[in-house]
This record gives structure tokens, C-alpha cells and sequence, in this order.
């Protein structure tokens, strides 16, 4: 329904959508899996995409079911951002049924076509070691999909959205503020901490921090009690970081029996709202959380 129709001379109508922001109509109808791909996608768009996110961000992406209404909002979306087979198996089938144009996996964008075929078990024998490859207790041999907590790696995916739009090359996060973040944690860095899984290796590691011990892989498998025995004798930990995503309640037993507080982080920015700053605001906020935890005395 047209509400300005009755009296909106044709003039006037167009002066009016001149002085509107984009309708909602002509904005890129971008939907990404997890949050953070969503928080990037906002901050790198601005009003030229309406951007929405199929998994909430108070749930852990690991292993999630594909449901319904996820199809429903794909089935309306112009672009889908997603990570990989890795963090997003469920959906695979479904994406690649979507013209190749309107997808982008993460994993790709960064590791080239190679990284979505293992990570679909299409190599099971690939045996790098690199950095940022998750050697899971099952001997998989998949990329970290936790890629968003690369900074480096989500400006290169800002700058692929902003390409695709025709937009000028603008980073997501400013020099003043890399080195603002690097100065809170450069005097942490060979202190130990423990989380209940293997979510922030890239981002440690971007910091030059030492990566957190972990109950359970990157891919979210646990790596049982042997793995958990090993890990809590495994190092004097500052403390114990707990994830809103993970509820784990070995962590408060964990966190009394080896006597180091334990603190709390919302590393898929269930908190945070998309815009301008969301991904800035991500990252800021898990940078609070290291620095408070490691800061633990
Ligand atoms: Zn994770």
C-alpha cells in the first residue's frame, strides 16, 4: 500500500524519495549464518544492505540443525555470507543448490576452493599443520572456522562485500584502535587461560598472546576426560574464560578446584548491535574480556 497516494502529486513523490535513505527494497538483502559475519557485514555496507544472521547468537553454531524458517530467510536473501561445511555442515546442500554468485564462504575467500573440499571430507588425508588448522580428537584436519576473530581476515571480507557493491576500499578497524588493543594486552602475553572450547585461537594469536588450553576442539568436540585431565594439570592458568555461546558447567567446578576466578565472554556478540561499529565493538569487547581475565590476580 502506497500511504502517500491520496495526495502525492508526482513531484512531490519524488522529492520524497529523494530524501529518504535507501528503501528497504533496493538495499542487498544480506543474510549471514552466525553473527559476527553479520556485525562485519553491517559495518562494511552501511545502509546499502539490510543485513540479518540465521543463528542466534546466544546459541553455539557448532552443529547446528538446518531449520525452516533458516530456508524461509534464505529463500529471500540476494547474498548469503557463510563460513564453510566446517562451522555451517547443515547447510551445505542447501547452498549449493543458490547461484555460485550469490554465496560467499569465508573459508574460501581465505583459503582458496581447496578449503571447502576438506573441510566437506573431500580430502580426509590432508595433513598440514598450519597455523589455524583444528586437529580435533577425531584426526579431522579442518580450518579453525572461528575466522571472523582474525581481524585481518574479516577486513579482506569487508572489502570483498564492498567490492561486489561498487563501494570504495574503507577498513573496518582504524590503526589507532589496533594499537589502542595491543597495548592492553602486550604486557599478558605468555599468560595461560582456559576456555570451554578452542574459540579464540586467531585472536590470540593476531595479539601475539599465548592461545587459551581448551576442553574441546574448534569444530566444538569435546575431547573427553583424558583431554580434560591433561588440560587442567596442563598449566597455571590466570583464569577460566566461560562463553555465552557454550554453557559448560564443568567450568565453575574447574574454576573452585584450581582456585582462579572465572569470568565470562560473548564471543558471537549476542550483546552487540549491528551498525556502524558492531564488528569494532565485537572486538572490543573481547578484548576487554582477555584483558580482565589474564589481568586476574
Ligand atoms: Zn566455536
Amino acid at each position: 500500500m502506497n500511504l502517500f497516494a491520496p495526495f502525492c502529486r508526482r513531484w512531490l513523490c519524488a522529492l520524497l524519495l529523494l530524501a529518504m535513505p535507501l528503501a528497504a527494497a533496493e538495499r542487498l538483502q544480506l543474510v549471514t549464518t552466525v553473527k559476527p559475519l553479520a556485525l562485519i557485514a553491517a559495518q562494511a555496507l552501511g545502509d546499502r544492505a539490510e543485513v540479518s544472521w540465521l543463528y542466534a547468537a546466544s546459541q553455539s553454531p557448532h552443529q547446528q540443525p538446518l531449520r525452516p524458517s533458516m530456508l524461509r530467510q534464505l529463500a529471500g536473501a540476494d547474498l548469503v555470507v557463510w563460513v564453510g561445511p566446517s562451522l555451517e555442515g547443515a547447510l551445505a546442500a542447501t547452498l549449493r543448490e543458490r547461484p555460485a554468485q550469490s554465496v560467499i564462504s569465508f573459508a574460501e575467500l581465505i583459503a582458496g576452493p581447496a578449503a571447502i573440499e576438506r573441510d566437506s571430507g573431500g580430502d580426509g588425508h590432508n595433513h598440514s599443520h598450519d597455523r589455524g588448522h583444528d586437529h580435533d580428537q577425531r584426526g579431522d584436519h579442518t580450518i579453525d572456522p572461528h575466522l571472523w576473530l582474525q581481524p585481518a581476515y574479516a577486513e579482506r571480507l569487508a572489502a570483498a562485500l564492498r567490492q561486489r557493491l561498487g563501494l570504495p576500499p574503507r577498513p573496518l578497524l582504524s590503526a589507532a584502535q589496533l594499537g589502542e588493543w595491543q597495548h592492553r594486552l602486550g604486557a599478558l602475553q605468555n599468560r595461560a587461560l582456559l576456555m570451554p572450547h578452542r574459540s579464540l585461537d586467531y585472536l590470540t594469536d593476531f595479539f601475539g598472546l599465548r592461545p587459551a588450553e581448551a576442553l574441546a576442539s574448534a569444530a566444538g568436540v569435546d575431547g573427553g576426560l583424558r583431554h580434560q585431565l591433561s588440560t587442567l594439570g596442563a598449566a597455571r592458568y590466570r583464569c577460566l574464560l566461560a562463553e555465552r555461546s557454550e554453557p559448560d558447567r564443568r567450568l565453575q567446578r574447574f574454576a573452585e578446584q584450581l582456585g582462579r576466578p572465572l569470568y565470562s565472554t560473548d564471543s558471537l556478540g549476542a550483546a552487540i548491535a549491528p551498525g556502524d561499529r558492531g564488528y569494532s565493538a565485537l572486538i572490543d569487547s573481547l578484548v576487554a574480556d582477555l584483558e580482565r581475565c589474564l589481568s586476574a590476580r
